[in-house]
């Protein structure tokens, strides 16, 4: 089912998951054990992100260094399919732009769609890790919205090989990402916004919010959007915050203002099991409110803490 139409046909607030593929090397099994206590709470879907290549310098036998391409969370495609079969949830891969000329992108997209994926989440993807700024692949896309533009046009049926003269459309329900308090690179909040709407009328379909710890961003951030005119349903992305080192780490890295509660609270915890409690009680806190109010959607960024998102549904579910 579509991310939009499971939202539509439900009367109470759904709650979708998000993991990451394991390093290169590790099992299946290490998705298995994340995800299998977290089933018992019936997610309507799980997201699992895409990882682009990394440039590393290799030292070689004669002790120079050779600066080679690698991908240490492959995955994506497997582990959509592995949790499709294994549990019967719907999985939402996610494909970023970065990295990839449009062809290859076809080509993904062809295979999520003989998969039976019916929804994807598509963004731009961060610099690489040797750049410093976002650097488009030269066939490639250079923002978000180039892939909407690409994704709703397979969905009509156009392939990028003009004698296709019949092509199957796909048919995938398009999510794209917001940022309560705006992307990183964006000048102000509007702007932003005025971007997300370009996604939308492009054809995107809903947005998933990047994590806030204030839900009164989110709810600005819901106001603010509306008053763009962006109608589609706008799902809040949340994460327990569980170690002293992410009260830095998060603003730099994501944007996102701790409260300064939270960061008492956090200072106040001596062990990483109170810091997780910590955590665990905000996000509750932060949940309640959000079902109070009526959200469509939680959508928990699982990450390495899912015994933490654990506690957290089972007092509210
Ligand atoms: P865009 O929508 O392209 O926006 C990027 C910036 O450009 C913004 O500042 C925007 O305002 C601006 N902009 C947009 N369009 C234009 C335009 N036409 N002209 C000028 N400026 C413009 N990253 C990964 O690598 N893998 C993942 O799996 C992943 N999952 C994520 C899931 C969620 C829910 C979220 C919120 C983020 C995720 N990210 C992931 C991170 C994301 O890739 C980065 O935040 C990235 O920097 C921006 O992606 P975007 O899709 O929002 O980009």
């Amino acid at each position: 089912m579509k991310v939009t139409e499971q939202i539509a046909a439900s009367n109470k607030t759904i709650i979708s998951l998000e993991i990451l593929p394991p390093t290169k090397g590790k099992s299946i099994e290490s998705i298995f054990n994340h995800v299998d206590p977290l089933m018992e709470f019936k997610p309507s879907f799980v997201n699992v992100t895409y990882h682009r290549a990394e440039q590393v310098y290799k030292k070689r036998p004669d002790g120079t260094f050779e600066r080679v391409e690698i991908r240490k969370r492959p995955g994506t495609v497997g582990i959509c399919a592995a949790l499709m079969t294994k549990y019967n949830v719907e999985a939402v891969p996610h494909l970023i732009c970065g990295g990839f000329s449009k062809e290859e992108t076809e080509n993904a997209l062809i295979d999520l769609h003989f998969l039976g994926i019916k929804n994807v989440l598509a963004l731009r993807g961060d610099a690489a890790a040797n750049e410093k700024v976002f650097v488009p692949h030269p066939q490639g896309h250079k923002y978000a919205e180039d892939l909407v533009r690409q994704i709703t046009t397979l969905n009509a049926g156009h392939y990028m090989e003009e004698d296709i003269m019949d092509g199957v459309k796909t048919d995938f329900c398009i999510g794209v990402a917001g940022y309560p308090e705006k992307h990183f690179e964006a000048p102000n909040l509007d702007t932003d916004i005025m971007h997300l709407k370009n996604k939308i009328d492009i054809g995107a379909n809903y947005v998933t919010t990047q994590m806030f710890f204030d839900n009164e961003h989110y709810f600005n951030y819901l106001d603010r959007c509306r008053a763009h005119n962006v109608h589609v349903p706008i799902v809040p992305g949340l994460k327990p915050l569980t170690n002293r080192n992410q009260l830095t780490s998060i603003p730099r890295f994501f944007n996102v203002e701790i409260p300064i509660e939270l960061c008492n609270e956090m200072a106040k915890a001596k062990t990483p099991a109170a810091c997780d409690q910590v955590g665990k009680e905000w996000l509750l806190h932060q949940c309640r409110d959000l079902l109070k109010r009526g959200v469509p959607m939680l959508h928990f960024y699982t990450l390495s803490k899912p015994d933490v998102i654990y506690g957290v549904l089972k007092e509210l579910f």
